[in-house]
């Protein structure tokens, strides 16, 4: 199905076996409204389950993901958003398992949204997480800015001490003069 006009027919440009072959990867054109889009099909078709956090199993939808990123990243554009899904997607099914709990997906997520998309990043985790207080809200703002900082920042921190030291090497010469003369 289409996912921008949601007309079933497309046809497809390219079909190609992912590296680690249980998945199809299919470039597809829609019928209708000539957008492009991509499908990945399970080889043998083996059902993707995920395992809930209340323990129940239920099928691995597309849609549930689409829409998850797709309330997120609402700042992103249509085709940005559905890489995103895209990219998840494959990652899904070429999982070693054919069940895979909703927690590893929500990570995933938030490991994807956090270098494409800081403020989706932190509104996602802030739901999946259950952040239910402005101090714990912060401390997940912290942790982001903190793991974001470039390392060369941390580096130049480093080299200041330096100077510094050497300063004082400097400074215990010149009190060896007057130390002499006392004897
Ligand atoms: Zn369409």
């Amino acid at each position: 199905m289409c996912p921008y006009c949601g007309f079933d027919e497309s046809n497809v440009l390219e079909s190609r076996v992912s590296q680690e072959g249980r998945s199809t990867r299919r470039r597809r054109e829609c019928v209708t409204c000539k957008k492009r889009f991509t499908t990945y099909e399970r080889v043998e078709n083996v059902e993707l389950k995920v395992r809930k956090r209340d323990g129940s199993v239920e099928d691995y939808s597309r849609d549930k993901l689409i829409r998850c990123i797709d309330h997120a990243c609402w700042k992103l554009s249509p085709e940005e958003r559905l890489k995103i899904v895209d990219e998840l997607e494959m990652k899904l099914l070429n999982l070693d398992g054919i069940e895979v709990p909703s927690m590893d997906i929500g990570v995933m997520v938030m490991d994807k949204l956090k270098n494409i998309d800081p403020v989706a990043y932190i509104r996602f985790a802030t739901v999946y997480k259950k952040i239910g207080s402005v101090e714990e809200f912060e401390n997940l703002v912290k942790d982001y800015l903190r793991r974001k900082e470039p390392a060369h920042t941390a580096n130049a921190r480093l080299q200041k001490r330096e100077p510094k030291l050497s300063a004082k090497v400097r400074k215990k010469g010149t009190k060896h003069g007057p130390a002499r003369k006392k004897l």
